[in-house]
């Protein structure tokens, strides 16, 4: 694509925090970008407002009356947008041929067909959805280097490190000279929180992030460093690191965003705002770069940034993730799964934090471990994770 031409852009997940951050960014620049496609859960009412400020081809609800709600919306306010529903359609606005950048923001496994099939069809992917990677990373990658796609991350500290590899990174962390990726971390709302008091924390609270705002599920990862966790094993995909070479430090301010460190000494950092539309941005108009609505960051009220070894015996998720990268092959998807599965049974108020961790812990030792050669593999150990995971948190209720 010739620099400068207009982006035709489709968002998975535009009702989300990455997502609205997304349509903050392309708001302020009409000239650069045009939304081709939207697509939501559920969320009829913020789709419908945002079908009226951008106008796309296509809206897609996954949910199918959600979908008839949205489609009598539009039809009586004269908007021209076909609303469509369903999976297939998720993964049919990814692959259009008019569309050239798919941003990735559905949260969790949802995201996987439809990220992958835009990476089938090489499109430039801004990568938000890190359980696409967790789960299915050589399948994705295998994906992106067969069509050509560009991949960018968007997680914050993965376009960090993006920002601080060489230009043109081939996947040779010796060749281009980096001995470690230094993935920060800001250790979540539980840092310091006395140990006994885990057991009883509510779901609001492991969501009041001190930094950042962000959906739910990704909330309760940050808090139980299980975000950190998947984040290890994202980086492992998108940089080609063993796990011996991502080394985590928490960082409680959130102001380096991470940092590669190569073997003549030197250091480098990616700093700036906690503010996801910075990634966003550089994502968006990669190579060029573009006002992305973020307050400059005054490095005199930042004054001090403290770094810290993680905990592992207060974040077993971390330990969990690293245990799940160093096994392989499916280890990865269980651990998502179970995950999510656990994230999901905490937010609803059926088992307590500490759970979270114990769930995911006995699905990764009773189910067997398998090598991924196809996307099977991935979505049958899901399956059966997802599964495990139920029974485990039905026996924790007793
Ligand atoms: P969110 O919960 O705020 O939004 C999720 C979006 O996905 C919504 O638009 C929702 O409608 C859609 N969605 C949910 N379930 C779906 C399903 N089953 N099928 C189709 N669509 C579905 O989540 P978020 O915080 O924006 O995070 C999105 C992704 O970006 C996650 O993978 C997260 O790990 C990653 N990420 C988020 C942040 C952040 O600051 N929020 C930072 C880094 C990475
Ligand atoms: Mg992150």
């Amino acid at each position: 694509m010739p620099q400068g031409a207009l982006k035709h852009i489709t968002i998975l997940g535009s009702t989300g925090s990455i997502g609205t951050s997304t349509l903050d960014v392309v708001a302020r620049h009409p000239d650069k970008f045009r939304i081709v496609a939207l697509t939501a859960n559920t969320q009829v009412d913020l789709l419908y407002k945002q079908c009226q400020q951008f106008r796309p081809a296509f809206a897609v609800m996954l949910d199918d009356a959600a979908a008839i709600r949205l489609r009598q919306l539009v039809r009586d306010a004269g908007i021209d947008t076909e609303i469509l529903s369903g999976i297939a359609a998720l993964e049919q606005v990814a692959v259009l041929p008019e569309v050239d950048t798919v941003m990735a923001a559905i949260v969790g496994a949802a995201g996987l067909r439809p990220t992958l099939a835009a990476a089938r069809a090489g499109k430039k992917i801004l990568l938000a959805n890190k359980e696409t990677l967790v789960m299915a990373g050589n399948v994705f990658m295998d994906a992106v280097r067969g069509s050509g796609a560009m991949l960018l991350p968007i997680d914050s500290e993965h376009n960090a490190i993006y920002q601080a590899l060489p230009r043109g990174y081939d996947g040779n962390l010796a060749a281009s000279g980096v001995r470690r990726i230094l993935l920060t971390a800001s250790g979540g709302p539980f840092r310091d929180l006395p140990l006994d008091a885990l057991h009883n924390v509510t779901p609001d609270q492991a969501c009041a992030h001190p930094n950042w705002v962000m959906g739910r599920k990704i909330s309760v990862d940050s808090a139980s460093m299980m975000n950190k966790g998947l984040e290890v094993i994202e980086a492992h995909w998108l940089f080609n690191a063993d796990a011996d070479h991502i080394q985590v430090v928490v960082h409680p301010q959130s102001v380096i965003h991470s940092l590669v460190e190569y073997v003549d000494g030197s250091v480098l950092a990616q700093l700036g705002n906690p503010d996801m539309r910075t990634p966003i941005a550089y994502g968006l108009a990669y190579p060029e770069r573009i006002d992305a609505g973020v307050a400059p960051l005054d490095l005199f009220k930042v004054a001090t940034m403290n770094f810290v070894a993680p905990d592992f015996e207060r974040f077993p998720c971390l330990a969990l993730a690293y245990q799940a990268l160093r096994a392989s092959g499916t280890a990865p998807a269980l651990l998502n799964a179970a995950n999510e599965v656990a994230v999901a049974a905490f937010l609803d108020g059926q088992i307590s934090f500490l759970d979270i961790s114990a769930v995911i812990g006995t699905v990764l030792d009773s189910l067997p471990v398998v090598a991924v050669e196809s996307l099977d593999n991935v979505l049958g150990a899901d399956a059966e994770a997802r599964i495990a995971a139920r029974q485990q948190i039905d026996r924790m209720k007793k």
